[in-house]
Parts: structure tokens; sequence; C-alpha cells
């Protein structure tokens, strides 16, 4: 068996084409051969050499393109239009460029010459073929066969040709490899090998091969599940290697923090759920699922009490920045009220570096929050017990498990805000316990939310105008951008500037600094209206922000506009959520719309924007540039799923298979 690990090197020397393609097909693909074979088809592109089936389309589909071979008769060159007259097998062709170069053209084309072209052909009035633009002109007249071709995602100036020639070189490379899957899940679906269905995916013979049912696309997908599982099965492994240490709760602990408000009944259950992790030897890894808003910090921070209690540490990574500044605010003060050594970890202020870090080694520091910071190698713990992992969906399951390596007695808690539909759930959490809060803390009223057209916008800025409150204005765009009917932050923010004055911009291309100063400024009032785009969406938290304006509604998820809306109306004020479309609206979108008017149940949403969208881009991943299934489909490949689940306990970790997936800890390349 030849060495696998070649899939898993760069693909630079192993790919024929030249540099400029090898940055385009790196920005779309990745950067390991595997990432090439891993990038699938999306159509097929069939060539004939018979002209009645070139011509026999109908509009549905993608149309045949016809092979000819061709003898160059005459040009014909006026205006814009440069016309090759040729003699083909069907008798006179003409090939049709606009706006050529002729120069080019004459070189490709030499009087005389013999040449295979192949393109979408017509037939004229007179009865002559014209093929305007070929996409294949060359001089290799044995191409001339009838053929099938995939067709790939392209960006740039990449063409679908390049894109073939270097994945199936790639393809070349692929070796013999231990199968992961048992024999009877092989059997019982007609899965070819691993390697086998790569090759039936990148020389598809028709667009079954590459569709969602077919069979190699379905055992890559179930490899990709079992990819997922075995991760998380490495994960629980990791967490249970680990001494089981017991830890109590400490009331007086709890009443010394002086927590201002009192805990809503389910707060109260997902805490006495945690504390009874906590209290049994067997490490905790429970996933705390509730809407934004719920309430989900402060329980986090009462579990963290027993921990500290018995002399361990506990860390609290957030996605951003400004979001675990927030925290460390907020949870600054019941910490300084119980006399607990708090600190904050940025990538940023690396003046204090140095000596933070020598705290958190040393164990005075007993609670630490921060970002990604937080997980390189040069932050060590003395006894850390517990990992509270913020809006965890944003962070990969690699992270999860570099920060739970840190520990010497690990219970892990994840929090998460983004409702997700059960299925879900459990294939990507299946290993933990779940708590689920879903009331919200009493004082708060369901947000009020309208639908209004574009063509009203005047009403809404009067509104802001006479509002005496601030309000988040979000927009779905940094810069202008191709599609115009789009708004973007900058245009609306000189706008808004104009219109009502104390107006002030954020968006994720600003620097770190910059943004906490904005956010920082909002927060305490200085400004009105924040002009921003999505980064506010996760756990900001400012109560005396209630109304927000979502500008190209229709251009967002439901699960994602519900998070949104969930920015206000978090503290006793009524919250008003404004959702903004412009025309021309498709059907369907009205209807969104309309459901995030009428349901303010996250979890509903999700289960409707499943429904309309598939999974997608639920987790709001995408803009985290992680992306938990590139190939697995949770409405076609559900059988898959619960096939998966059957396998679980009896699995072996393959690290081959986690390799492949990106599932282990493999960024670096070999
Ligand atoms: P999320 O679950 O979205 O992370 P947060 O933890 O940020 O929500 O809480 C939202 C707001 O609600 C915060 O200002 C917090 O102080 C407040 N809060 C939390 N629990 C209660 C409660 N039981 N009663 C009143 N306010 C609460
Ligand atoms: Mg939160």
């Amino acid at each position: 068996m030849q060495n696998v690990n070649i899939l898993f090197k760069s693909f630079d020397s192993f790919v024929n084409v030249n540099k400029f393609h090898k940055t385009l097909i790196k920005t779309i693909c990745g950067e390991r051969i595997i990432d090439l074979l891993l990038h699938f088809p999306y159509d097929v592109q069939f060539r004939t050499c018979s002209l009645e089936k070139a011509l026999a389309h109908n509009n549905f589909e993608r149309q045949i393109m016809f092979n000819d071979i061709i003898n160059v008769i005459d040009y014909d060159f006026s205006k814009n239009v440069f016309k090759i007259i040729c003699n083909g097998k069907y008798g006179n062709i003409t090939i049709i460029y606009f706006n050529g170069n002729s120069s080019y053209i004459k070189r490709k084309y030499k009087i005389s010459s013999r040449l295979l072209v192949s393109g979408k052909v017509q037939k004229q009035y007179d009865g002559t073929l014209m093929i305007i633009h070929p996409d294949i002109i060359t001089s290799n007249i044995d191409l001339y066969t009838d053929s099938c071709e995939p067709v790939y995602p392209l960006s740039g100036k990449l063409t679908n040709r390049v894109m073939t020639m270097a994945i199936r070189q790639c393809l070349t490379l692929v070796p013999k490899i231990k199968e992961w899957i048992p024999n009877e899940i092989i059997e019982k679906n007609g899965f070819s090998s691993f390697r086998q269905a790569l090759y039936n995916i990148h020389y598809p013979r028709s667009s079954n091969d590459i569709s969602i049912n077919s069979s190699s696309v379905r055992r890559l997908a179930f490899d990709e599940m079992l990819a997922n599982r075995m991760c998380m099965k490495k994960i629980r492994n990791t967490l249970q290697l680990t001494d089981g240490v017991q830890f109590y709760r400490s009331i007086e602990l709890e009443k010394k923090a002086n927590i201002p408000f009192e805990l809503t009944d389910d707060q109260n259950k997902t805490l006495s759920e945690i504390l009874q992790d906590l209290s049994s030897p067997i490490p905790m890894n429970r996933l705390v699922q509730g809407d934004v808003g719920s309430g989900k910090t402060v329980v986090a921070f009462l579990a963290s009490l027993p921990v500290i209690n018995a002399g361990y540490q506990v860390v609290f990574i957030a996605p951003t920045e400004t979001l675990a500044s927030q925290h460390f605010a907020t949870l600054g003060t019941y910490a300084k009220n119980i006399g607990i050594d708090i600190d904050i970890i940025l990538a940023k202020n690396r003046k204090y570096r140095a000596k933070q870090i020598n705290d958190l080694k040393c164990g005075k520091t007993q609670l630490v929050i921060g970002t990604h910071a937080l997980l390189e190698d040069k932050i060590e713990f003395n006894k850390l017990g517990l990992a509270i992992i913020d809006e965890q969906q944003r962070f990969g399951v690699m992270q999860r498990l570099k920060l739970i390596e840190k520990g010497d007695v690990m219970n892990a808690l994840y929090l998460s805000a983004t409702p997700i539909p059960r299925t879900l759930m459990l294939s990507l959490y299946g290993d933990l316990d779940i708590s689920i809060i879903s009331s919200k803390p009493k004082l708060r009223k369901p947000i009020n939310t309208t639908v209004v057209g574009k063509n009203k916008l005047n009403n809404v800025i009067d509104r802001i105008i006479n509002y005496h409150g601030q309000v988040y204005w979000i927009c779905p765009y940094i810069e202008k951008s191709e599609n115009k009917k789009i708004m973007d932050v900058q245009t609306r923010f000189y706008y808004l500037k104009e219109r009502i004055g104390s107006v002030e911009l954020l968006h994720g291309q600003m620097k770190p600094e910059e943004k906490e100063s904005v956010m920082n400024n909002f927060r305490n009032g200085v400004f009105k209206v924040l002009v921003s785009t999505t980064v506010i969406e996760v756990g900001i938290d400012v109560p005396n922000a209630n109304i927000i304006i979502i500008e190209n509604a229709e251009s967002f998820g439901l699960s994602q506009l519900h998070q949104l809306r969930g920015r206000v109306g978090r503290g006793s004020e009524q919250g008003y959520c404004v959702l903004v479309y412009d025309t021309p609206i498709s059907k369907n979108g009205v209807e969104r719309l309309q459901l995030m008017k009428n349901s303010n149940d996250g979890f509903e949403l999700s289960e409707a924007d499943m429904q309309i969208r598939g999974h997608g881009d639920l987790l709001g991943t995408k803009q985290s540039g992680f992306k938990t299934f590139r190939i697995f489909d949770f409405k076609a490949h559900l059988d898959l799923f619960d096939e998966s689940n059957k396998l679980i306990n009896d699995l072996e970790i393959d690290d081959t298979l986690l390799k492949i997936f990106n599932r282990i800890d493999n960024i670096k390349l070999m």
C-alpha cells in the first residue's frame, strides 16, 4: 500500500499549471491535494461529433457542445464582428467572435489549417452552421470523440479546463487506501472505494454520477459524517482521560456575587444540571442551547464558582474581541464582589502579555476571558478545571479540542445561541449533554417586527430622528458591490450621517481597536445610530439600543435575522425590528419575512430555514470561515446519518479519515 500522506501535501509541485492559476485554485479549493479532490463538479458538459445530437437540445438542458474538424478558408472582419469562414464535416461553418483581437484570431486560425473546434452550434436561415466563441480550438485532432466533462465552480480568470486538468492530475496520485467503512454498510449502499468514488465524480459519464444521490457522492458524504463523529469521540476520550474531581456548589459565593436579578426557571434548571455534572467524577461535556438574550452568560459564570472555589482555574473563550470585552465588563463586576482574580487576554495588548501569561501559569488568575489568543501554545494554566466556550458554533472542533487539552481536570461547557434543528444538533453534538433555556427573563417583551419596502425608507428615518434611544442599522455589504441593489454600510453611513448626524460605522475590516472603541462609545451612549455589517451579530448587549433596522432583509437567512433581531429588547424596554426589503422580491422571500414578523421563536425559525434553504449556512459558519460539512447534506443524506448513529459505539478512530476532512490538527502541511 502506498503512503496516503501524499494526499495532505501541497498540490503545488504535483500540478502542471501556471503560478497565477495555482493561486486561484488555492483560494477556491485549499492547498492540499485532497482539497482539490474534494472540489466537486456541479454539472456536466457533453460534447458530440454528431450534428443531430448537438442541435437536439431543449431550453431546459445545458446545450451539448458540437465538435467539428474544420479547414480555414477565409476571414470576414467588419465592425467588431470577426467571422472565420470554414469548411467542416457538415459543409460550411462560420466561427464568430465579437470584440476579438484580429491578430490573435489570425494566429489561431491560419488560412488552410486543419483544426478541431468545439462549441455551441446554431443553424442559420440559409442552412449554414455557426459557432460563436468556441471553447476548444486545437490542432490535436485526436480529441475528436464524444465525451462528457465535469463542470466545476470557478472564480476569476480560472477556466474549467485548467481546473479539470489540475484535479485530474491530483487524482492520479491517490493510492489504494485501507477501508474505514464496515463491509455491511458498503454492500448495503452499493458504495465503491474512496478512491473509486473520487474517480467517478471527476470522470462523470452523466449528471447522475455527480448528483447528490449518486452512490459516489453518498459514500463521500458518509465519510465526512463519519469523520465528524470520530472527531467528537476523540474529544470525549480526551475529556475522560483526565482524573475526575468533584466540585461542589457554594451558595455563599453565589450570594457574594450580588447579581442584580433573579434567575429565570430555565436558568435555574440549567444551572442545576451543570452543578450535577460538576459534582460527579465524570467530566462534564454539556451544551447550553438558549435563544439570544436568554441569559446564558450569567449561568456560565455561576457554573465556574464551584471550580474556582476548589482552587482550579476557569477559561471563558468568546469568538470576538468585542464580545470578550463585554463579558469581562459584566462578569468583572460579579467577580470583584466575590474577590475572584479575573483577567482578559486578547490578541492585542502585547505589552501586558508576559505578566498575564505568567499569572495564568502560576495560578494567580482564577478566571480568564479571551478570544482565539487563548488557544496559543504559550498560554499555559496552573490547574485548569473548566473551559466555557461561548457561541461555540463559531469555533472549529479542533479549536475546542485544543482548549480541552490544556486542562488537568477538564469540564467543558458550550454555549450556543443559534437554535438548530434536532437532527443537526445530534449530528454535530451527538456526544454532548444538552440543556435548553427557552424562556427569557421576565421583564422582556417580545420584539415588535415590521416589514417595509425600501420606498418607505424616509418614514423609517423620520421615526429614528424622533426616537429617544439608540438604533442599530444593518446592511449586508461592506463596500459597494456589483449587485447595486444590495446596500453597503459605507454608502448608508454617509447618507445617514447627513440626515441624522449622530451616526458611526462598524464593520469587519476595521482594526480591532477601532471596532472596540466604536462599540464602547455605542454602549456608553456617545452616539445614536450604529451602521454596521453583521459583525454585531453575536452576543452584543446594549440595553439602550431598542430599534434595529435591517436593510435588504431578503438577502439574509431566517436564523441570522433572528440573531440580529435579538440585539434589541434586551432590557425592560420594548424592542423593535424593521425589516426593509427591496423589490423585486420573490414570493418565497415575502413568505420568509412574514414568518419573521409572526414568530419570535428561534427554534421554529431554524426549522423553517432548513426547509427553505437546507442546512447550508444555518450555523453562521460561513462568516467565520469554518464550514462544518462540505458534502453531507442534511436533507438528502439523512438516512446515512442514522446509519452513522448505529456505528458510533464500535467506531475505531481512523486518523487518515480525520485528516481528509480536516478534523485533526493538520493545518500545517507535511
Ligand atoms: P445570551 O443568552 O444571548 O448570551 P446574555 O447572557 O448576554 O444573553 O444576557 C442578556 C441580558 O439579560 C444581559 O444584560 C443579562 O444581564 C440579562 N439577564 C440575564 N439573566 C437575567 C434575568 N434572570 N433577569 C433579568 N435580566 C437577565
Ligand atoms: Mg451570549
